[in-house]
């Protein structure tokens, strides 16, 4: 490919309204352009990426005997009402009627779709068990669609779906497809770790996600040393402690604390630690009402878990500084759970302390040396809170470590809940009718080309991993417009790279080098080669990795060899 006849796009600006890296160096590298909010185009360098990613995940797909297929992304409203979907999915789901007024969907999903599909088609246990799956475009109306194709509207998954008779059979399914995306994500040349996780709307028990190591990720992942304990930070339960809580020494006194709101600032007014603190979030209940939520004051809350309470609502939603303002006649910073007026869970780590420092419900006041069952009542204590690092690990596997991480795959098993709400059954070996069993299992294929940059950059740009990059060398000859003999020998350069195999990127702009060297390091090409007059004389090039220091100095006749070898050192 020729740069001067290619839509490259690069930019040197860093675009501002993009906060990640990854959006920044997608925007600048000509990767993508933004159409609307969380719709994006992807040009011609873009998409080179993008294809290469779904080209390896389909070998391992089809290398487990996984069936590729198309299906739509407008999906129609009945499938939806079938399973439930419909009334309980949200405002994610994009809506809309056509010209009969009948109800459809821009699938964000395709779980009912494949299983109308299965449902008619798969009639005899011979057929079982199936692996269908398919890249394609999904659409939900993300509440927040941010850092450019990491959460976007639109986007490309991969989505496959496996069918079975017995539990058996999708304990193996699941363990290969688990293989499979190990495989996937190894020849990605991604640092990635597998995590237990929370099955969400989807449904399911079992289920692992695979997260991009990366500081920017969005999800918290805790995993021991010994490799025997990683799940989600969501999924990571604590424990009630065991031990016996102190008691009282200290009488219960209200303290004027003028302008202390924070953790961090009433812990150093009061000279303590700050878990001898206690901080207290309101969130909305059922209907108009309020709950307190109380954890240690270094702690941290884990929604998930709140949002799994009776009285607390689903998805969390904190009141804001009015609500609470109105209804407890005080600012969120001087909130405490004494005599306070609402249903209060407590974390299990409170239920330990005593003569605790807490929120008065008087602006400007915070009580001290604050005793349950003394001074307030017991509340019901449950688990509230993330992990911290170096805690045990559930299950004795040493201290927990804390990752930031990406989700690019969630496998689920799925078990009957598609199936039998949608009847999808077949004749076993004796002629009797099962209903199927379920699988599902998504690579979000656009956010793996985010996810990767965050994980692979430097200040100059993109430095991809080889298996992905929109190409593997870039050829940039120093003013081949005035040597007839530069052109030349560049040109057979070119033709000798191509017909070895390598996907080629000669930049004949008539740029200046810095210019042309500046792009090629933003697009993140693996292998540069220099080529100029006074090289030609010698009889050499000059090479650079995208990730070494220093340009060298090679000959001319083994620089293809050379890069070979260093692509693939066995
Ligand atoms: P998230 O928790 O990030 O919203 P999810 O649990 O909703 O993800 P799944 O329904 O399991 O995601 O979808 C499969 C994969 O599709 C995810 O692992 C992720 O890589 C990708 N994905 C999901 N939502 C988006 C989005 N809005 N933009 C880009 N990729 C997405
Ligand atoms: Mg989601």
């Amino acid at each position: 490919m020729e740069t001067a006849q290619r839509l490259l796009a690069t930019q040197r600006q860093i675009p501002a309204d993009a906060e990640t890296v990854s959006h920044q160096l997608m925007l600048r590298a000509g990767l993508i352009r933004q159409l609307a909010s969380g719709v994006y185009t992807w040009l011609p360098t873009g998409l080179k990426v993008l294809r290469n990613i779904e080209q390896i995940v389909r070998e391992e797909m089809d290398a487990a005997k996984a069936q590729e297929i198309l299906m739509p992304g407008v999906q129609p409203a009945e499938l939806w009402e079938e399973t439930g979907r419909w009334d309980q999915f949200g405002p994610e789901l994009l809506r809309f009627s056509d010209r009969h007024d009948r109800g459809f969907c821009l699938g964000p999903t395709h779980e009912e779709v494949i299983t109308d599909l299965v449902r008619s088609e798969i009639r005899s246990y011979k057929q079982l068990p199936a692996i269908f799956y398919q890249i394609q475009t999904k659409f939900r109306d993300e509440i927040r669609p941010r850092f450019g194709v990491m959460r976007s509207r639109e986007f490309i998954m991969k989505d496959a779906y496996s069918f079975h008779l017995d539990e058996k059979s999708l304990q193996e399914t699941y363990e290969v497809m688990y293989q499979t995306y190990e495989k996937i994500f190894d020849r990605l040349g991604l640092e990635y770790r597998a995590v237990v996780a929370d099955s969400g709307n989807i449904g399911g028990d079992t289920s692992h996600e695979f997260h991009v190591l990366a500081e920017s990720g969005e999800d918290q992942i805790v995993f021991t040393n010994n490799g025997n304990f990683a799940a989600n930070m969501e999924m990571v339960a604590t424990q009630m402690p065991s031990a016996q809580r102190p008691s009282p020494e200290a009488s219960i006194e209200k303290v004027s604390t003028p302008g202390k709101h924070s953790i961090s600032e009433v812990s150093t007014f009061f000279s303590v630690s700050e878990d001898k603190t206690l901080k207290t979030l309101i969130v909305h209940g059922e209907k108009d009402s309020l709950v307190g939520i109380v954890l240690r004051g270094d702690h941290e809350l884990n929604r998930v878990k709140a949002e799994r309470l009776d009285k607390v609502r689903s998805p969390l939603k904190f009141a804001s500084a009015e609500i609470i303002s109105k209804e407890l006649k005080c600012d969120v910073g001087s909130i405490g759970p004494v005599k306070l007026n609402i249903p209060v869970y407590a974390d299990y780590s409170t239920s330990v302390m005593s003569d605790f420092i807490c929120g008065a419900n008087e602006n400007g006041f915070h009580y001290k040396g604050v005793n349950w069952g003394r001074d307030l009542p017991e509340p019901d204590f449950v688990d509230l809170r993330n992990i911290s690092q170096g805690e045990p690990s559930p299950g004795d596997n040493g201290p927990v470590k804390i990752a930031r991480g990406i989700e690019v795959g969630h496998i689920f098993q799925l078990g009957t809940k598609y199936s039998e709400s949608m009847k999808v059954s077949c004749l076993d070996e004796n002629g009797k009718s099962i209903t199927l069993i379920m699988g599902c299992y998504g690579i979000g294929i656009s956010r793996i080309v985010a996810a990767a940059i965050e994980q692979n950059h430097d200040d100059r740009g993109i430095v991809w991993p080889k298996s992905i990059a929109p190409y593997d060398l870039a050829i940039v000859p120093i003013n081949m417009h005035k040597s007839k003999r530069l052109y030349d020998s560049v040109m057979e350069l070119y033709q000798q790279a191509k017909a070895a195999g390598f996907d080629v990127l000669l930049d004949n702009r008539k740029e200046r080098p810095g210019v042309m060297f500046a792009d090629m390091e933003l697009l993140g090409i693996p292998h540069r080669i220099v080529l100029s007059d006074k090289a030609l004389d010698a009889g050499t090039v000059e090479y650079k990795g995208r990730s070494d220091a220093e340009s060298r100095d090679l000959p001319r006749d083994d620089i293809l060899a050379f890069i070979r070898d260093r692509n693939d050192p066995d």
